[in-house]
């Protein structure tokens, strides 16, 4: 179909049904945007109900890294279903979340010693705040930076940009944080830094240390809140002051995780381990929601020896097997596999593809980052029109706010990766301006 126009009651990507009672993220009920009804997915595609196949480049929100439907992954979910689907984890254990333990544990930065397992990234959030709370319950606030996203729950919620989250909307009803100024946004890594980017951030763990329980933030990319870079050494200062002043420090590496920044940890990046670490998204390769915090020892510890005797939570599908044979399954498929050398590529492709669009007009920064392309542009986008506009050119990107950007599945194929940039850049050369 050359112009899939889903709100035509004949298209087959159209449904009454959605349309009159489904609630669609951050859309309106009332008055909602069209969808677009999928079918199957497979690769790095998806297959639309009425046959259109669009090139995959949001890897349905950071997670879908070994693209859709991978054989692996199916067949682990397959027989995982059919020897037990889910059993609590309260008082039992299975070999599933054995094995997951011990690959993450393999893998994640050193130090890390005790996992959580939880449902999604948003509670897997919930769940380290709370922790560093009955870590030391004399202190009870936090500190991030502006411009983050760390989820939509409320105390997740609480920590995100106050300005493009949602304070305004839920008021004084949201516990109050503090917030430091976004660190300086960098388009490479190995740029010189300024000392003096991290200056207001040393102040505020100074001036807040009695009461601090632990800075949150997601390290080196900034997702969700704005798609921003900023500088490893950053990284490095905050560690070093959140251990001068006996403050946990929480790296949120729910979008970061798995290889998307081209380290398997974006913190990686910066020699950098946390005292508590989310993760998420690609956990399980995008076939389940599933999540985990993982936690060093020392803090493990001090919560245990708290009034409780343990940590207080626990989710009823809490190590859901399924997920956790499935996440086996997408870790081993990504060791296995070249990954760095991919997502390098793909980062050498979107920088080289996405440059000509910096001399557009309508267009206020570009950047790109392991397997994640950002254009930046100078007025927010307009969403019906570019879903429009990159479903009639066999793509699949949604912008938020002014960005533009692109975070494929790596097992991308270069020609699809230049139909997305090719559609990024005829968006910001055609359609923006209008
Ligand atoms: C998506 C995201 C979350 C929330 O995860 P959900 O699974 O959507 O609840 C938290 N932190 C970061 C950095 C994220 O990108």
């Amino acid at each position: 179909m050359d112009n899939p126009r889903p709100d035509a009651p004949d298209n087959p990507c159209f449904d009454a049904f959605d349309r009159a009672h489904l609630w669609h993220p951050y859309t309106s009920t009332v008055a909602p945007l069209p969808t677009y009804k999928v079918a199957r997915a497979e690769g790095c595609e998806l297959v639309l109900a009425d046959g259109t196949r669009l090139v995959e480049g949001m890897s349905s929100w950071w997670c879908a890294i070994h693209g859709y439907s991978h054989p692996a992954l199916v067949k682990a979910a397959q027989e995982q279903a059919a020897r037990m689907s889910h059993v609590m984890f309260g008082g039992l254990t299975h070999q599933p979340a054995i094995d997951l333990g011990r690959r993450l544990l393999r893998i994640a930065p050193e130090g890390m010693d005790k996992i959580f397992y939880a449902d999604s990234g948003s509670v897997a959030v919930e769940v380290a705040l709370k922790m560093a709370i009955q870590y030391d319950p004399a202190k009870t606030d936090f500190l991030t930076v502006r411009s983050g996203y760390h989820g939509d729950t409320w105390n997740a919620m609480s920590v995100c940009d106050p300005v493009t989250g949602m304070h305004s909307l839920f008021g004084p009803a949201l516990p109050r944080r503090r917030f430091a100024p976004a660190p300086a946004p960098i388009h490479d890594l190995a740029e010189p830094w300024d000392p003096a980017d991290f200056a207001p951030m040393a102040r505020l763990i100074e001036a807040h240390r009695d009461t601090l329980a632990a800075v949150i933030l997601e390290p080196i990319v900034q997702g969700a809140g704005g798609m921003r870079f900023y500088h490893p050494a950053y990284l490095r200062a905050l560690r070093a002051a959140c251990d001068a002043a006996g403050v946990l420090l929480i790296l949120d590496e729910i979008a970061t995780g798995f290889g998307r920044t081209g380290t398997l940890f974006a913190c990686e990046h910066a020699g950098v381990r946390p005292d508590i670490l989310c993760l998420g998204k690609a956990i399980t390769g995008g076939m389940m929601t599933f999540a985990a915090v993982l936690a060093t020892a020392a803090v493990a510890e001090r919560v245990c020896s708290g009034p409780a005797g343990c940590f207080m939570h626990g989710p009823t599908f809490m190590g859901n097997p399924l997920a956790c044979a499935i996440a086996c399954a997408s870790i081993d498929l990504l060791l296995a596999k070249p990954w760095r050398e991919k997502v390098a590529a793909i980062q050498a492709r979107l920088r080289a593809e996405l440059a000509p669009a910096r001399d557009l007009p309508a267009v206020a920064d570009v950047r790109a980052l392991g397997a994640i392309g950002v254009i930046e542009l100078k007025r927010p986008i307009d969403m019906a029109r570019a879903q429009a506009f990159f479903v009639r050119r066999g793509v699949w990107l949604r912008p938020f706010g002014r960005n533009l950007y692109a975070m494929p599945p790596y097992v991308i194929a270069p020609a699809q990766l230049t139909r997305l940039t090719d559609a990024m850049l005829a968006w910001c050369r055609d359609e923006a301006g209008r």
